[in-house]
């Protein structure tokens, strides 16, 4: 017997004619990158991408063809993402600062058919044209071409229908290890997705909510805020160049509520507000995730009455994975306190699934005890189950954890503390150093800018840490001293056998300190006692 409910199949453009029906009315704002403003509302951003299916078919794309986008955050870009997968399309969103090699790969490994590119990114597309050997149209957002393009239809169309398990969207990891992986969401996996983010411990949105979405829309589905913005009738503010002083000026005269971006957009925010005195009254809702958020900044935040929801997620996670949901008693708990699990990754929502095995034996799981760190496995309905034109899933088992090649601890309260990555963690003696601890601890010392530590051979102990520090401009300080004051903080065992400098640290397309790079660099490196 099966239950005598609707079958409401769940597709993504359902939250578009949503969007357009219940908040219709309801302003988006985009700051082009020349400084010109264009208003627009959610029934416009409708009526356009279906006048964006009409210009597709037009050109012959239809189902499951791939149409990419290299843009930054407008919204000409938000009607590309309903127009892709309104016509049944699959949208693959392309980040601009990937290297050649990589942007050659990934859109003729997606074989995308249709390119959608922002002007300032001409420059690589004249460059990559005769290696992408599949792409048949380009078409320019923000040079008028686009408006034109989209502009001689009427929208008086359908979506597309399908399967619910049909794709929508492709992004690609940034590849720190090896090519680029493609990850296939499909509309199912989206919407559940959209649907969790609403929640108050994630994006808390509502109608009232002014959003000013930093993460690019390149990055992990700029974390689904544009479809869980649609979703909430959030007013959205887009600004086309992440510049801290024009954002400031942004969330100020909008009145901004919510944001969202990786912790070095509020090391920018943050400079330029103690340089003018300038403040954001409104804001009370900040995402924050991508990579650690550094102490100060929560507490900066908290301090401002900022809500911190600071996430952890990878593109292999749609990419919700945890976000700082509050405990019962956190209301009860002492500032300090309530710092210092923020600055943790945070708890699960409903529909993810944690556990942490051995790195030694996959086999043994772990407990949760805020103590023992092993390999975090991670599933979910809108976590990955096989990476796109692969021959095998890379879910494990029948039980189909995916391996998050990160290295954490749980608490017994469910929440997720980061230690590590796999690759990265390095092995003293049989026992685990965690690299991430050790750069903590060093970029604390005034005088460095940035530091990365990474195991190197050593006969007796298997590896040994080094620490490669970048410095300040014209800051000072001895490897000594570095190790002295290491020393305060990580055990004695912890210590780096060695504290190189140098000009600049490797980083990967995405702006993280790329490990692989560095240790290629530091392949013949020897150790005094090696
Ligand atoms: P890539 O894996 O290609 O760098 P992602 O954007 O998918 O691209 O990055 C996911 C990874 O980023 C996670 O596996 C984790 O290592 C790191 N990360 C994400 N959020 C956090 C966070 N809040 N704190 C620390 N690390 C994080």
């Amino acid at each position: 017997m099966l239950g005598a409910m609707q079958d409401w199949d769940l597709r993504v453009t359902r939250i578009i004619d949503h969007a357009a029906r219940e908040h219709g009315a309801r302003e988006l704002l985009t700051r082009w990158a020349d400084g010109s403003e264009t208003r627009t509302t959610w029934a416009g951003i409708r009526r356009d991408a279906l006048k964006m299916t009409q210009a597709l078919r037009k050109l012959g794309v239809g189902k499951g063809d791939r149409i990419a986008t290299l843009a930054m955050n407008h919204h000409h870009h938000l009607i590309s993402w309903y127009g892709a997968v309104g016509v049944g399309g699959v949208l693959h969103t392309i980040n601009p600062r990937l290297f050649d090699d990589q942007l050659e790969y990934i859109a003729n490994h997606a074989e995308d058919q249709v390119l959608l590119y922002d002007s300032m990114w001409a420059g690589v597309v004249e460059r990559m044209k005769s290696k992408w050997t599949t792409i048949r149209h380009y078409i320019c957002f923000d040079n008028g071409e686009f408006e034109a393009w989209i502009g001689a239809e009427d929208g008086q169309t359908e979506w597309a229908t399908g399967d619910e398990r049909d794709p929508c969207m492709l992004c690609y990891t940034s590849g720190t290890t090896g090519n680029p992986k493609g990850v296939l969401y499909q509309h199912r996996s989206t919407m559940l997705h959209a649907i969790t983010s609403l929640q108050p411990a994630i994006f808390d949105f509502d109608a009232r909510s002014v959003m000013l979405p930093v993460v690019p829309m390149f990055h992990a589905a700029s974390w689904g805020l544009p479809w869980g913005g649609a979703a909430a009738g959030v007013k959205f503010v887009f600004s086309a160049v992440n510049d801290p002083a024009v954002l400031c000026e942004l969330m100020n005269r909008e009145k901004v509520t919510h944001t969202a971006g990786v912790p070095t957009v509020w090391l920018g925010m943050f400079g330029h507000m103690d340089a003018t005195g300038a403040e954001i009254p409104s804001l009370r809702h900040a995402i924050i995730g991508g990579s650690a958020a550094p102490r100060f900044m929560i507490e900066r935040l908290m301090k401002a009455g900022v809500n911190i929801a600071h996430a952890w997620g990878m593109t292999e996670t749609s990419p919700i994975g945890t976000t700082g949901a509050k405990t019962w008693d956190w209301d009860d708990l002492p500032f300090d306190d309530q710092v210092s699990i923020k600055q943790m990754q945070g708890r699960v929502p409903f529909g993810v699934e944690l556990r942490c095995v051995s790195l030694d034996d996959p086999d043994v799981e772990l407990p949760r005890d805020g103590k023992t760190s092993g390999a975090l496995q991670v599933r979910g309905p809108w976590v990955i189950q096989r990476y796109f034109k692969a021959d095998k899933d890379a879910a494990i088992g029948p039980d189909q954890w995916f391996d998050t090649g990160d290295v954490a601890v749980i608490h017994p309260d469910g929440t997720l503390q980061l230690t590590d990555r796999t690759k990265d963690v390095i092995k003293s003696g049989g026992e685990w150093i965690s690299s991430v601890e050790l750069e903590n601890a060093a970029v604390a010392h005034p005088a460095v800018a940035e530091a990365a530590a990474i195991g190197i051979a050593h006969p007796k102990w298997d590896e040994r840490p080094i620490l490669v520090v970048v410095k300040k401009p014209g800051a000072e300080a001895s490897a000594d001293e570095i190790r002295d004051f290491l020393g305060t903080k990580v055990a004695k065992w912890w210590l780096p056998d060695a504290v190189e400098f140098v000009d600049e640290i490797p980083h990967t397309g995405t702006g993280k300190i790329s490990k692989k790079d560095l240790r290629d660099q530091f392949r013949d490196y020897k150790l005094a006692d090696a």
